[in-house]
This record gives structure tokens, C-alpha cells and sequence, in this order.
């Protein structure tokens, strides 16, 4: 039939019915995250740019407690152009990978002074031609930087749409499309932070809290980790791991204090 789509494990749904159960989601998870945001700390977007370069492979955490110091130190593109690299190298080395990044960031910066007057660009198509930005990082600077509304296609993002069964995509930019069309476009920017909220609180990669989710009758995945609410709550990670129990209708009890100091990945 048309518009009927059976996956490899039988799950059945017509596209209209995908389309509702997404929206459904949406709405579900703007009320599980009402705290939901652009994790890496900056106030334009050349320093929205420069964290997101930084957070290749690093906790959003580790890279806001590098960013305080280095942004006072290099405020301006030009700045990051004629940066003295051993001096750069040493300020991002928490983040990993510090040669490589710190080779993105001092390109970045050259490129925004020949080509953009050193000013970010507003524009996807331009975003993309700046070295160490890739489409990802360049929709979540339009989001964040420019309110222009992005779809983040993150490695958590990814992993829950996925066991949502809302795409069978496995390439980002197809993931991209797949999802934005089952939502409307002003909503693709918070859309995206409250899946990564979910995918870094609640549906871990390995043992997702399935037993405390706010998710459990819209999800096909249910069941992927451990449905005991008890079990479950132990999983729940940061500091509103009780609030996120008490929304799935578990005793907030059951969340050990470990999981509300724990640091969401
Ligand atoms: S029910 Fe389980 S698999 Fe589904 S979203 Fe919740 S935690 Fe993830």
C-alpha cells in the first residue's frame, strides 16, 4: 500500500501516521526539556564558531572551561589569523586534538578575513566553504547565532531517530531532510537540542533508561535498555535526572544522587 513503510524488524506505519507519532515526540520532549540549549557558552557567532570546532571529540563541558580564557585572548577573527600557534596549541590542549583544531581555528580566521571582512557569514552555502566547518557545525551556528532554524544531526540525534524508526537514513545530510520534513522549520532548531538533551539524559547509546522515559508508548525501541523503573532511574543522568523520573512517572527517589551531579556525555 502506499505510504505504508515496514522496517527489517515489522514495524509497521503509514507516512501520515509516522508524521503524527514524530510530532507527538515533539511535543513530548519540548515538556521532558524545558531547559534544553545550545550547550557550548558564547555571546556571537565567531565564538559559537570556534567552540563548535573545539567540541570535535570533547564534552561540551570541558570545552566551556577552556573558551572563558581563550575568547578574552583572541576576540576578533584577525586575532585567530595571526595567532602564535604554540601559544594557541597550549590554550585548547584540554580539548584533544589540540594540533588539528588548532590548525581549523587559524585558517578559519584567515578565511574570514580575506573572504568575509572577518565576520561569520549568515548563509549555509557560505558557511560550509570555511575550514573546519562542515554542514553540522554550520546549522547549529545559523540556529543558535543567526536564528535561522538548523537541524543538528549529532551522533545522539542520529541514535534516536533511528530507534524512533522516524528514518531509515543513515547519511546525515538524508537524516537532515528525513526529519525536517515531519516537522515544521521554526521548530528544527529547539527540536534538535531537546533530541541531543534526551540522547545525553535519558537514551544513552548503551544502556538507554527506557523504564524512566517520557517516551516509552511513542517508542518502537522501547525495551533496548532496562524497562524496571528502578533499574532505569539509575541511568537518568544531570542535574534534573529527579525531574525527568517524576515526568515518566517514576518515584524520584529511585534516582541516586550520582546521577544528578553525574556529567551528561
Ligand atoms: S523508550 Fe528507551 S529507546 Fe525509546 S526513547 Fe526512551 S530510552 Fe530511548
Amino acid at each position: 500500500m502506499a505510504g505504508v513503510t515496514t522496517s527489517s524488524s515489522g514495524f509497521t506505519e503509514t507516512d501520515l501516521g509516522r508524521t503524527r507519532r514524530a510530532r507527538r515526540i515533539g511535543r513530548a520532549l519540548t515538556d521532558t526539556h524545558p531547559d534544553a540549549h545550545c550547550e557550548l557558552d558564547h555571546s556571537n557567532p565567531l565564538e559559537l564558531a570556534v567552540a563548535t570546532i573545539l567540541s570535535a571529540q570533547c564534552t561540551d563541558k570541558k570545552v566551556n572551561e577552556v573558551t572563558p580564557k581563550l575568547f578574552a585572548r583572541y576576540p576578533r577573527a584577525a586575532d585567530y589569523a595571526g595567532a602564535d600557534r604554540a601559544e594557541l596549541e597550549e590554550l585548547i590542549r584540554p580539548t584533544g586534538f589540540y594540533r588539528n583544531k588548532t590548525d581549523s581555528l587559524i585558517k578559519l580566521g584567515q578565511a574570514l578575513v580575506e573572504r568575509y571582512d572577518g565576520r561569520i557569514p549568515g548563509k549555509l552555502a557560505d558557511l560550509v566553504t570555511l575550514p573546519g566547518i562542515g554542514r553540522k557545525t554550520a546549522n547549529v551556528i545559523l540556529g543558535n547565532a543567526f536564528d535561522v532554524p538548523g537541524i543538528t544531526v549529532d551522533t545522539h540525534f542520529q541514535r534516536l531517530v533511528q530507534r524512533w524508526r522516524l528514518t531509515a537514513e543513515t547519511d546525515p545530510v538524508k537524516i537532515e531532510h528525513a526529519i525536517g520534513a515531519l516537522f515544521p522549520r521554526r521548530d528544527w532548531t529547539m527540536l534538535s537540542h531537546r533530541i541531543i538533551f534526551h540522547g545525553r539524559r535519558v537514551c544513552h547509546a548503551r544502556k538507554p533508561a527506557c523504564g524512566a522515559c517520557t517516551l516509552v508508548k511513542l517508542c518502537p525501541s522501547y525495551g533496548t535498555g532496562p524497562t524496571d523503573p528502578a533499574a532505569a532511574a539509575k541511568l537518568l543522568k544531570g542535574p534534573r535526572a529527579r525531574d525527568l523520573a517524576v515526568a515518566a512517572g517514576v518515584d524520584p527517589e529511585l534516582v541516586p544522587v550520582q546521577a544528578v551531579v553525574a556529567e551528561a556525555p
